[in-house]
């Protein structure tokens, strides 16, 4: 996608402080981190939101909790506990149309998010 902030980011044509890359996925900083901890992890392929999700998505998805699970464990943050949330659409404030699951933790996070 050629407009694609993320897309442009996992091409390199927007830096990132990565945290972790496979073929599949990568994870970076957020740019504006709500947390001590705020990382985005996302797929490499282009999917809108959930609301473009497939059948054919379903090992990939799967494969980001994996991934998530590493990165916690790689930033220490696995005992003390982390969110990850991905918003979907503009009542759950998404602003970045790709895909991607927000990994939140290094303080103690409120629920529900308003
Ligand atoms: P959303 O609001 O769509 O759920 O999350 C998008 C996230 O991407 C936001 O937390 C925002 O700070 C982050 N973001 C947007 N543009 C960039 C960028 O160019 N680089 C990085 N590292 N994060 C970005
Ligand atoms: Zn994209």
């Amino acid at each position: 996608m050629e407009d694609c902030i993320f897309c442009k980011i996992v091409n390199g044509e927007i830096p990132s402080e990565k945290v972790y890359e496979d073929d599949k996925v990568l994870a970076f900083k957020d740019i504006n981190p709500e947390a001590p901890v705020h990382v985005v992890i996302i797929p490499k392929k282009h999917i809108s939101s959930i609301n473009e999700v497939t059948a054919e998505d379903e090992l990939l998805l799967g494969h980001i909790f994996t991934v998530a699970k590493e990165i916690a464990a790689k930033l220490g943050v696995s005992e003390n506990g982390y969110r990850v949330v991905s918003n979907c659409g503009k009542d759950a404030g998404q602003t970045v149309p790709h895909i991607h699951f927000h990994m939140l933790a290094g303080r103690v996070l409120g629920w529900p998010p308003c």
